[in-house]
């Protein structure tokens, strides 16, 4: 090495290896970026749609939505005073109107959640899941139960308290491989 370039390192040393931290951090920063792209990429990849021949019936009957469902659109929830993706309908009923499985399936859980009120989730075939939440205290199943299209499982109310403004309804989600989907491309009469 000529004697030019030692000073040169020599001078610039903490200049140098400050650049070379920086080269180093940069790098480990991009490398991380490129590996949570890719993971986000398999996530976007999740079906949330499948094929399938089943068709729900309307949980509650004459029900009439009153929110519903947005994948990434914020909706106003004017309980909690936020803005939220609501992955759900909202569907309208009389206090005590009765909610029923809108597919034939097995109970898998019984749940009673604040925000949530009472919750019913029924699985089904085609890797498709239920779930009804804002149910009455009088929940008519039990896990493991097998329930048929149409059977009454409870009634609606306003026991999500983190939709209590939105009065008695049912927020009904449907899952697909674990994943919440469109309820609307399932419900019969839905014009989607
Ligand atoms: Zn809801």
């Amino acid at each position: 090495m000529s004697e030019q370039v030692k000073y040169f390192f020599h001078r610039h040393k903490r200049l140098l290896l400050t650049l070379g931290a920086c080269f180093i951090a940069i790098l480990l920063i991009s490398i991380v970026a490129v590996k949570s792209s890719q993971t986000s990429k398999i996530e976007d990849n999740v079906q949330t749609t499948a094929p399938t021949n089943i068709t729900f019936i309307m949980p509650v009957q004459d029900g009439v939505i009153i929110k519903d469902y947005s994948s990434t659109a914020l909706k106003f929830n004017s309980t909690l005073k936020q803005w939220e993706a609501h992955k759900a309908v909202d569907i309208k009923g009389s206090d005590n109107a009765e909610v029923k499985a809108v597919y034939q399936g097995e109970v898998v859980s019984v749940e009673s959640d604040y925000l949530r009120g009472n919750v019913v989730t029924i699985k089904h075939s085609d890797n498709l899941q239920t779930v009804y939440a804002s149910l009455a205290d009088d929940v008519k199943v039990k896990v493991g139960d097998k329930v048929k299209q149409g059977d009454v499982i409870g009634m609606v109310s306003t026991s999500a308290k983190g939709e209590l403004n939105d009065g008695p309804h049912l927020h009904f989600e449907v899952l697909l491989n674990g994943v919440k989907a469109d309820p609307n491309l399932y419900l019969e009469n839905s014009n989607k």
